[in-house]
């Protein structure tokens, strides 16, 4: 039996929506709430709901999540480690309530102009993959994760959802500073006390204290106030936890609207989805809360705000890029057709980006740590172009290139990086498949096939 925090459920109890016995009774059930977000770029699906996989997914669909539009919940939770699909970067398993992101975005930004958009707090990538999936190609999708341990699971994230205008960088917040009104959106997503995800993660509820509670709150403010000069004049901000406590959520709007000159920007809401409007206490805000008990999904907060005060931008550098030279350019050009995609050469990397956002990059570089830029697309070796893993996944790739489809079998076999065997003509480098999905690179030589799966990637179980 999962006992509550007593001083959690004494200060729930003093919002009038909250309804204890629901909530005690939803985190004492077995429920699990498993959902996924499609990546439409990869899969098109005509019957999703119900059908027994015949959609080319390895599992069936339940219902959509209806705060967005890619998101579905599962029956049940199926083994995503042994689903070649989940390492193609088909979907993304992501928390139903966090989705809500989409709409947040749908009803305050127009996402069909060029958009900067910065995701301060992004790893393991949730937000960050759902926020590039609506943006436009033009726009820019910056994911930045200030704990250095934790950027390989968001490159590998970033890598798999495949699409071109994402960059990373490694820092902390107050290195925003640098670039006052550079971007449109940003989504900060906050550490935060995790109370939202105790019914999924019951061994959170004993790491829960007040005191935690207490500097969970000064961080987030700390963030904010950090991360605040970066955005636009009417740039919006998407502030976000997965915790219950109002010092995290509703007073953390009372700081930034008492502090700085914005808006609290109310979303329409569809009654049937059970999400709760707050006001904050002192600026009467809007906040959105997700409670388990009240909606298909775990804890969660949500707030929109849009600056209203002037910022004079930077300058962009107009610095010169490093060209592949022409034999790399050919080289590259094969894999990349678009001509809308531009290659910048980092020592002996190339990497591909959407032509406009290279200026962006040669700008951003000079003020932050970027660990990722588009996509890279590898490197020549003695005489051959050598593929990076990345742009196998990317969407960009072409589709002309030949691809050697494996079996469930052997494509289980390629991500635990196995031997590989076939019989197949063509030599030198080929990606791999799973329903047409790639997988990755391997390297077809006269007796033997090599695989070069990622080591850090292989499943291990
Ligand atoms: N947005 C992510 C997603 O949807 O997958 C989840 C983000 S998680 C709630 C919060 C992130 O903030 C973590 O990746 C954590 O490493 C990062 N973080 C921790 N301390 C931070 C700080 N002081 N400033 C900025 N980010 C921090």
């Amino acid at each position: 039996m999962l006992v509550l925090p007593q001083k959690l459920m004494t200060a729930l109890n003093k919002l009038a929506h909250f309804d204890e016995d629901a909530f005690r009774a939803v985190h004492q059930s077995d429920t699990q709430v498993v959902s996924v977000r499609l990546n439409r770029a990869k899969i098109q699906i005509e019957e999703e709901i119900g059908a027994t996989a015949p959609h080319g997914l390895s599992f069936p669909l339940a219902d959509r999540i209806p705060w967005t539009s890619n998101g579905f919940y599962l029956p049940e939770r199926p083994s995503f480690t042994l689903d070649p699909l989940f390492h193609a970067g088909v979907y993304y398993v992501q928390e139903a309530s966090g989705m809500f992101v989409e709409h947040a975005l749908r009803n305050t930004v127009d996402l069909s102009s060029p958009l900067k958009v910065l995701d301060l707090c992004a790893a393991p990538g949730g937000k960050s993959t759902l926020i590039q999936s609506l943006i436009s190609k033009e726009s820019l999708l910056l994911s930045n994760e200030v704990i250095k341990t934790r950027v390989p699971v968001l490159h590998q994230n970033m890598s798999k959802w495949g699409l071109m205008n994402g960059m990373i960088s490694n820092n902390d917040p107050k290195d925003f500073r640098r670039i006052p009104g550079y971007f449109d959106v940003l989504m900060i997503d906050a550490p935060c006390s995790g109370s939202g995800l105790f019914r999924k993660d019951p061994a959170a509820i004993r790491e829960w204290t007040e005191e935690g509670v207490r500097l969970c709150s000064q961080r987030q403010q700390r963030i904010l106030a950090d991360a605040w000069d970066c955005l636009k004049e009417n740039g919006v901000l998407i502030y976000s936890t997965c915790s219950y406590s109002t010092e995290e959520n509703e007073d953390i709007l009372d700081c930034l609207l008492n502090q700085f000159a914005c808006e609290s920007l109310r979303l329409p809401l569809d009654a049937s989805w059970n999400i709760i409007e707050t006001r904050s206490e002192k600026a009467n805000g809007y906040g959105y809360r997700f409670y388990p008990d009240k909606i298909n999904g775990e804890g969660f907060f949500l707030a929109v705000v849009q600056k209203k005060s002037e910022v004079n931008g930077i300058q962009k550098v107009k610095e010169k890029r490093e060209m592949p030279n022409k034999q790399e350019e050919t080289a590259v050009r094969k894999f990349i057709p678009d001509e809308d995609n531009q290659f910048i050469r980092m020592s002996e990397w190339i990497h591909v980006m959407p032509a406009g956002l290279l200026a962006d990059f040669l700008t951003l570089k000079n003020y932050l740590y970027m660990k990722k830029a588009g996509v890279m697309a590898g490197r020549m070796g003695s005489g051959e172009w050598i593929p990076d893993h990345e742009l196998a996944l990317s969407t960009g790739l072409n589709p002309e290139i030949p691809e050697l489809e494996l079996s469930g079998s052997d494509a289980l076999k390629y991500l635990r990086r196995e031997v590989l065997t076939a019989d197949v003509q063509k030599k030198g480098w080929i990606p791999v498949s799973f329903r047409h999905q790639k997988l990755g690179w391997v390297k077809i030589l006269p007796n033997r096939l090599n695989n070069y799966f990622p080591k850090s990637w292989r499943i291990l179980k």
